[in-house]
């Protein structure tokens, strides 16, 4: 896995080559119309490529228009461990806030998305790679706790290199967090979708993101605990083509389906009809 100086995924909010009209592909360096580029919902049209959206694109298109309330705004990371490296945690806080105008990596809260009332939460990987840290992890049990309470369908949407290493064995405890929540919210009968986009990978893989009853994924997406290289050394052998790939897990059973970004609400909405309707056999 490919790892810049942050310690994390190459962050993709590196989209706007060129502010103004024209916005210039990442992958295949084509420009695109920007109006276009976002009517497509920030997929090229020349190379399919899925630029990443935040977490605030991501939920102000997939519910309802102006129907998002949001949760725990306000919560904000501490540094347990006074950790530094080539920096500080803090001093790499304050430029992911500076960054995303977030206190840390996940917006959660309720809204509507085709009339019914959801529960959502999405992770933003422009904040430190989306890494899952006692803010992320607290957030996120929050918002299933509540969907538990309220009896309301829960979506998640995973980006994230996975544990955020600067809390050390703080971030670690939020997979088991969330991961009991999610039980909880199983235990009493809620239905959980959880949608993982490129790249989900680490501790989010490893914790909640696994766990939906409806796993989704976009396309090309790459869904892994440790990284290709790291497997590779530690068995001694060569991967196969396309390897932790939505294609590749789908067809081996790790995820339920893959849907284009454009279909991605149309499908929600089916799916959460279906479960409302007479026809589901639950
Ligand atoms: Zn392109």
């Amino acid at each position: 896995m490919v790892q810049d100086k942050e310690g994390v995924l190459p962050p993709q909010n590196r989209r706007t080559a060129s502010d103004g009209l024209w916005i210039k592909c990442e992958k295949c360096q084509e420009l695109v119309y920007r109006r276009e580029w976002e009517r497509l919902l920030q997929v090229c049209p020349h190379c399919r490529y899925y630029s990443q959206l935040t977490a605030k694109e991501r939920i102000a298109f997939l519910l309802d228009k102006a129907s998002f309330k949001e949760h725990d705004k306000d919560l904000k990371p501490t540094d347990p461990l006074g950790f530094k490296d080539s920096k500080t945690y803090k001093k790499r806080l304050a430029q992911a806030q500076k960054k995303t105008g977030l206190f840390d990596a996940t917006i959660t809260g309720e809204g509507q998305l085709g009339g019914h009332k959801v529960a959502i939460g999405a992770l933003d990987f422009g904040f430190m790679g989306g890494s899952m840290g006692t803010v992320v992890g607290e957030k996120i049990t929050r918002i299933i706790e509540k969907a538990t309470k309220r009896r309301l369908p829960l979506i998640l949407v995973s980006s994230s290199g996975g544990a955020r290493m600067q809390e050390g064995v703080f971030s670690l405890m939020q997979m088991v967090k969330t991961s009991s929540a999610i039980a909880w919210f199983k235990e009493k009968g809620g239905l959980y979708i959880s949608i993982l986009t490129h790249p989900t990978t680490g501790g989010v893989t490893a914790s909640f993101a696994s766990l939906g009853d409806i796993i989704i994924a976009e396309p090309k997406t790459l869904i892994g605990f440790a990284g290709p290289r790291v497997i590779e050394k530690t068995i001694k052998e060569s991967l196969p083509e396309g390897f932790q790939r939505a294609e590749f897990l789908l067809k081996h059973g790790l995820i339920d389906m893959i849907v284009e970004r454009h279909h991605l609400r149309k499908v929600l909405i089916q799916i959460l009809d279906f479960f409302k309707s007479e026809k589901c056999p639950l």
